[in-house]
């Protein structure tokens, strides 16, 4: 036992990695957006985004209902309009995405890490987006990175800039374009578009820095090699992976997760959680790596204070509030 308050110690400059699958917006909005719009997972985005009579009309038969799968059959057929036609429909579904006036669990994700961090989706929702947006004076926010488009995001292809979508550019003053939505064809080039290769490399740099390593609810498609290998190459390029920590958010049975992930996991470096409440994010919010380092490097005793579950926002405030008091009188040192 000793007298160790995590809350106090800010000395961690290593990042803690979020990387967010379609499984973690749906456990983020169980019951859907502030208008009850579901929030699908690419196995039933076909049916719950309308898609149906589009591809039934294409396509004699599915091989699958997982979307990665029939849009890679879809896109062998060389239909641009048939395309254009799909994208339209996801983004128009997914353009219309808000957040309810209540906490939802990306307000608590986004609250729970600090600037060092980072956030990368593959989602096409717009909700953490937003709920960045709505909580950044509060404190030191994460980054995020998009890493197939979002349609909340726009860019300037000449200034390399990203605003919200619909925005000016706020360099040259030109519309910003939207931004492009990358789909699951075999074969990504993610290098191709300026946009999503700056959204790799942010989330390369960090991974390469990164003290703890957490996916939540991405499936790791078999359609999407690419994204696995480059996530790969940038962990085996850190000089901490051999003490870092992987935790894997998901409601998958565990073994199947392990082996999915076993080419990021040493050893016994690793968890697998079936709630966010659960994770290390929500246990030691905003100190995380700071935490993990104590009691794995240094097997110090920390009392837990978690973020209450399903908190109020002044129950999550409460929680945060001292926590980023101490990095402000740090930071003002
Ligand atoms: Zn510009």
């Amino acid at each position: 036992m000793n007298d160790y308050d995590e809350v106090n110690d800010v000395s961690m400059g290593k990042s803690h990695v979020v990387i967010l699958g379609a499984g973690a917006s749906r456990a983020a909005f169980p019951q859907g957006d502030v208008n009850g719009n579901s929030l699908p997972l690419m196995k039933d985005l076909i049916e719950q985004i309308g898609l149906s009579p589009i591809i039934k009309k294409a396509l004699k038969e599915f091989k699958s209902d997982d979307f990665e799968e029939v849009y890679c059959q879809i896109s062998e057929l060389d239909d641009e309009e048939l395309l254009r036609n799909i994208e339209g429909t996801i983004d128009a579904y997914f353009s219309k995405l808000k957040l309810p006036q209540e906490i939802t669990l990306y307000d608590q994700l986004v609250l729970s890490l600090r600037g060092k961090d980072i956030i990368a989706t593959f989602n096409w929702d717009p909700l953490l987006f937003l709920a960045l947006q709505r909580n950044h004076l509060k404190g030191d926010m994460p980054k995020a990175a998009f890493l197939h488009g979002n349609v909340a995001i726009g860019c300037c292809h000449e200034d390399y800039l990203l605003a919200v979508r619909g925005a000016k550019c706020p360099k040259c003053g030109n519309p910003l374009c939207d931004t492009k939505l990358l789909y699951p064809i075999r074969e990504k080039d993610y290098s191709q578009d300026h946009f999503i290769r700056n959204e790799w490399k942010k989330l390369e740099r960090r991974i390469e820095h990164a003290f703890i390593v957490t996916i939540f609810g991405y499936s790791a498609p078999s359609a999407d090699v690419d994204a696995i290998k480059l996530m790969e190459m940038a962990w085996s390029k850190n000089n901490a992976k051999n003490y870092g920590q992987i935790e894997i958010i998901d409601i998958e049975n565990e073994d199947l997760v392990r082996r999915k992930w076993d080419p990021f996991i040493v050893d016994t470096h690793y968890d697998v959680r079936r709630d966010f409440q659960d994770s290390f994010i929500a246990r030691y919010p905003r100190r995380s790596c700071e935490a993990m380092w104590a009691q794995v490097m240094e097997c110090k005793y920390l009392e837990e204070r978690a973020l209450p579950r399903n908190p109020s926002w002044k129950e999550l405030h409460t929680c945060i509030d001292p926590r980023i008091a101490v990095e402000k009188a740090q930071s003002d040192r």
